[in-house]
C-alpha cells in the first residue's frame, strides 16, 4: 500500500478466518452488483505469520457434516453461557453455518473427519483439510483476485468518526514506528481477542492472568487493539470479559498446541502429590476446559498426569498427545516423585490409596466405561484403571490461553452496536474480537463464528456502502 492511497472503501483488519472472510465477502458483494469497490486488509504480521490463532488451528467444526450443525447446536450454546449468550447471534450463526461452509469449499478448502486430539467426545466434529491455515490461505488468494490489497506489518490502533458518528478513518503504525491516517467509508474489525496483551489480561481477567501462556505463538499477535478502539468510541461490550478458553498444554513444549489430554486414563496430582479433581468425569472434550483452570489456580499453575505402560496399548493414544517432548519415566514412585520434585511419602500415599480404591470392570478407552473408584476424594467416576505397570509415565501440564471471551457486542448484520444498543455507522466486527461466551466453551464454535459473521460483515458492509 503506497502513502498516496490512504483512501479506501473498506478495510479489513485482521488476515485470520473472520479478516479474510470479510474481504472475500465484500469483493464478491461489490463485484455482482457491478460496482467497483477499493478494499485493503490491514495486518499487523508479514505473508508468513498472518492469521494469529487461525494459522494455529486444527480447526475443529460443530457439525454434523458440512450442511448442518451439530444437534442442539443452539440450545448448548445457551446453555454453556447459563442464558448469557446472545441467542439470535447463535441462531443466525447456526442458520448460515452450512451455506458458508459451501462458499468456503467453493473457494478451494476441502473437509472431512479427520483423527482428532480427543479419544472420547461427546459431539462430532468436522474439520477442514489443512486447518485454519488452509482457510486463510484460500480466502486470502479468491480475495486477491477481486483485486484487494493486503497491507502488511500495519497495526491498527484508533478508529476517527465524522461530525454525525459514522466511521470515516482508521489509524495504522506500521514497522518504523510512525502512524499513518487511512481514510475510509466502512471498517470491518477483526484483530481477535486480547491474550497476547499483558496489560489487557491483567486489566480484565485479574491478578496473576499474564502469566497464562497462549496455546501457541499466533495468539500473542492478538493485543486487543481492535476491542480497545471500538470501547473508546463508545461500543458496548459482550461476553465474559474477565474469562477466555483454556487448554491443557505441557509446559515443556516448543510446539503450537502441545495439548496433554491423556490424564483420563491416570491420575492427576498438584506440587504436594494430592489429587485435587475426578480425572474421569466425563468425556475429555467436555472437561480438559475446567481441569485446565482447576490447574491455573494451584500452587505453581502447575499438575502432573501420571500413568503406567498401559497408556501406550490405548488405541490412538498419541493424538491426544500434541507435545514433541517424551514422558518423564521412573520405574518407582520414590524414583518419579525425585524427578518431578514431589514429596515422597504423599505421591505413595496417593498412588497405593487410588489404587486400593479401583473397582473390577471393564476398561473401555473410548467410551465412559463407568469404571470408577470407591472410597477416594475426589472420586474417579471413569476409566479407573490402576498405575503399576513400571516404568511410571507422566506429564506436567499447564493451563494454556486459547483466546478470550469477552469483546465488542455485534448485531446478527456483525454491526458493532454502541452502548445504547444502536449500530455504529461504518463499523463492523467479527471472529474472536466480538464477545460472545460465558462460563464453558462449546467446542468447534470459535472458527465457525469467524466464518459466518466475517462473511456477512463483507457483504453487509457493501450494502451500507452502496446505500449512502
Ligand atoms: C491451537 C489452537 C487450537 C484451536 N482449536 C480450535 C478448534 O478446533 N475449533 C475452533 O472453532 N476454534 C479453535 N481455536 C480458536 C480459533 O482458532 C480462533 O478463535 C479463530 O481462528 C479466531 O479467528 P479470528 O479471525 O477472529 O482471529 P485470528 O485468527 O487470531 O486473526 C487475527 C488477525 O489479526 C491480526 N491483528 C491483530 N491485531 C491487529 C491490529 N491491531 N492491526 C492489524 N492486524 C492485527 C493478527 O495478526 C491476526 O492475523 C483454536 C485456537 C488455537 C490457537
Amino acid at each position: 500500500m503506497s502513502k498516496d492511497e490512504l483512501d479506501f472503501d473498506i478495510v479489513v483488519v485482521g488476515c485470520g478466518v473472520a479478516g479474510t472472510s470479510a474481504a472475500l465477502a465484500a469483493a464478491e458483494a461489490a463485484k455482482e452488483q457491478n460496482r467497483s469497490l477499493n478494499i485493503v486488509m490491514l495486518e499487523r504480521t508479514s505473508v508468513e505469520s498472518r492469521g494469529g490463532n487461525s494459522r494455529d488451528t486444527a480447526a475443529y467444526l460443530r457439525m454434523v457434516d458440512e450442511t448442518k450443525v451439530a444437534d442442539n447446536f443452539v440450545e448448548e450454546m445457551l446453555e454453556f453461557s447459563e442464558g448469557r449468550s446472545d441467542e439470535s447471534y447463535i441462531r443466525t450463526l447456526s442458520d448460515k453455518a452450512g451455506e458458508t461452509l459451501a462458499w468456503i469449499k467453493e473457494n478451494g478448502v476441502e473437509f472431512d473427519y479427520l483423527p482428532t486430539l480427543f479419544l472420547t467426545a461427546n459431539r462430532p466434529r468436522l474439520l477442514p483439510v489443512g486447518g485454519g491455515r488452509a482457510i486463510i490461505d484460500q480466502l486470502a488468494k479468491s480475495a486477491e483476485k477481486l483485486d484487494v490489497q493486503i497491507a502488511y506489518n500495519s497495526s491498527a490502533w484508533r478508529l476517527g468518526v465524522g461530525e454525525d458518528g459514522t466511521i470515516n478513518e482508521i489509524w495504522i503504525r506500521g514497522d518504523d514506528g510512525k502512524a499513518t491516517k487511512v481514510t475510509t467509508k466502512a471498517v470491518i474489525l477483526a484483530t481477535g481477542g486480547f491474550q497476547g496483551n499483558p496489560e489487557m489480561m491483567t486489566r480484565y481477567i485479574g491478578k496473576g492472568a499474564y502469566k497464562i501462556p497462549t496455546i501457541s505463538e499466533g495468539g500473542l499477535s492478538n493485543k486487543g487493539e481492535g476491542i480497545q478502539m471500538t470501547f473508546d468510541i463508545g461500543a458496548k461490550s459482550s461476553g465474559q470479559l474477565d474469562s477466555f478458553h483454556a487448554e491443557p498444554s505441557d509446559p515443556r513444549s516448543n510446539r503450537g498446541d502441545a495439548a496433554v489430554m491423556t490424564y483420563p486414563y491416570g491420575i492427576l496430582v498438584d506440587q504436594s502429590g494430592n489429587r485435587f479433581v475426578d480425572e474421569g468425569i466425563s468425556t475429555i472434550d467436555e472437561q480438559y476446559e475446567s481441569v485446565a483452570r482447576r490447574i491455573f489456580d494451584l500452587p505453581g499453575h502447575i499438575a502432573y498426569a501420571i500413568s503406567d505402560q498401559k497408556l501406550f496399548s490405548i488405541p490412538n493414544y498419541e493424538n491426544a498427545l500434541q507435545t514433541e517432548k517424551p514422558p518423564i519415566e521412573a520405574d518407582t514412585i520414590e524414583e518419579l516423585a525425585e524427578k518431578i520434585n514431589i514429596p515422597k511419602e504423599q505421591l505413595i500415599k496417593t498412588i497405593e490409596e487410588y489404587n486400593a480404591a479401583v473397582q473390577p470392570g471393564d476398561f473401555e478407552a473410548t467410551n465412559k466405561d463407568g469404571k470408577h473408584t470407591v472410597g477416594l476424594t475426589p472420586e474417579k467416576s471413569n476409566w479407573a484403571i490402576s498405575l503399576e505397570n513400571t516404568p511410571f509415565v507422566c506429564y506436567p501440564i499447564q493451563c494454556s490461553n486459547v483466546f478470550t471471551y469477552g469483546g465488542v457486542a455485534t448485531d446478527t448484520k456483525a454491526r458493532v452496536l454502541s452502548n445504547d444498543n444502536y449500530p455504529i455507522p461504518g463499523l463492523y466486527a467479527a471472529g474472536e474480537l466480538t464477545g460472545l461466551y460465558h462460563g464453558k466453551y462449546p467446542g468447534g464454535t470459535s472458527v465457525l463464528r469467524g466464518l459466518v459473521y466475517g462473511r456477512i460483515a463483507g457483504s453487509d458492509a457493501v450494502d451500507y456502502i452502496l446505500s449512502q
